[in-house]
């Protein structure tokens, strides 16, 4: 059940009158967001839009839009995604009414999308009317030998600004409607795996562009902040030139151990139950925040970040905002929030309050 009562609910409320860190939710539908509301989440710290066109039809549209070869044709599939787009953002942000909501932009591994089986690939030609050997030659120009390392996140929005600009159109239009009918909206836009300052410069013009157009024929200003991932390592390293640009960094420690430790996210399981039976790592990285390395970036880009601008916001969002022992670090650094899956927003609420307590496991 997404609601906590009784005793659960009276520890929980003692804890957030001690912790520091405030805890916001990872969500991409606005049912996830209301569930994390219930849960006690202060905002919602990552929203993955490609993840909001999982779903039903809508993967289609995605597919039509990646597989795009002009910019009329992406053009046309972004019209597509647009409405369902900013019919999403509507529901989060009412969901979120008053508190933060961090929208990051896409970033989807292609492979994730291309049409893979036979029945796939068939339908695809229908929907584009075009033969299945057609289809079969775009999903081969676009398979990449590393995706993870690929044609993703900004590299997307920068090789195809028109994507970025659907999104930030959806996300100022969404604001607007929601603040037409008194709602309070907060949007935060989040561009992802950036390792250059000028990766920023270019989304940042972009989205500014799209909110000063729909403002002007709003006759409405919604406040508004940019910021940035902190997920490859150069980006750790060059955070102050970062922070130019970003008004938040938010630490996507899911890549951020996968580069730092040069170890593939998705074939991990190969040989770290090894490593982990014969101690060589003490616990599994992708679980619990690896002080030594990954710990390091952070605070060098906490460090870099604070020193350009010293109001910087920071959080983290990878899978580690959810793990006591790593919500420890962030507080013992001065984050300013985590952000974890809904279900785990009360551990994370509670483990803050154990942290700002200096209590350790077992200590209660
Ligand atoms: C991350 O890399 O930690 C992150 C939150 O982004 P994703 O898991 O979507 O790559
Ligand atoms: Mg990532």
């Amino acid at each position: 059940p997404p609601s906590v009562g009784g005793d659960l609910a009276e520890l929980l409320d003692w804890a957030d009158q001690f912790r520091r860190l405030r805890v916001r939710a990872n969500a991409d539908t606005p049912e996830d967001a209301a569930k994390a509301r219930e849960l006690g989440a202060e905002g919602i710290g990552l929203c993955r839009t490609e993840h909001m066109f999982f779903q039903g039809d809508r993967i289609w549209a995605m597919r039509e839009m990646i597989m795009a070869t002009t910019p009329e044709e992406r053009r046309a599939a972004l019209a597509k995604l647009e409405p369902m787009q900013r019919e999403d953002f509507v529901g989060i942000f009412k969901a979120m009414a008053g508190f933060p909501v961090t929208i990051r932009t896409l970033d989807p591994p292609l492979h994730e999308f291309l049409p893979k089986h036979e029945e796939e690939i068939q339908a695809m030609a229908e929907r584009l009317g075009v033969s299945p050997e057609a289809i079969r030659a775009k999903v081969q120009a676009l398979t990449e030998a590393n995706p993870m390392l690929g044609h993703r996140g900004c590299r997307l929005g920068i090789t195809a600004p028109e994507i970025t600009e659907m999104q930030a159109r959806a996300i100022f239009t969404a604001a607007l409607q929601c603040a037409a009918e008194g709602i309070e909206v907060h949007p935060e836009i989040m561009v992802p795996l950036v390792s250059d300052v000028r990766e920023l410069m270019v989304q940042r013009e972009i989205i500014d562009r799209v909110a000063r157009q729909l403002f002007a024929e709003a006759g409405r200003e919604i406040p508004y902040s940019i910021g940035t991932m902190i997920e490859v390592p150069r980006a750790a390293l060059t955070a102050s030139e970062i922070a130019r640009e970003a008004e938040f960094f938010s630490f996507g420690t899911n890549d951020l151990t996968q580069m730092t430790y040069g170890i593939s996210r998705d074939d991990a399981g190969r040989f770290l139950p090894y490593y982990l039976e014969h101690g060589i790592y003490p616990a599994d990285p992708f679980q619990t925040l690896d002080r030594a390395g990954v710990g390091r970036l952070i605070e060098i880009a906490r460090d870099g970040g604070r020193a350009t601008r010293p109001a910087i916001k920071l959080g983290i969002c990878g899978e580690h905002g959810g793990d006591p022992a790593s919500i420890r670090f962030c507080h013992e650094v001065g984050l300013d929030y985590v952000s974890a899956s809904p279900y785990r927003v009360p551990i994370a609420r509670l483990a803050a309050a154990q942290a700002a307590l200096g209590l350790r496991e077992g200590d209660v």
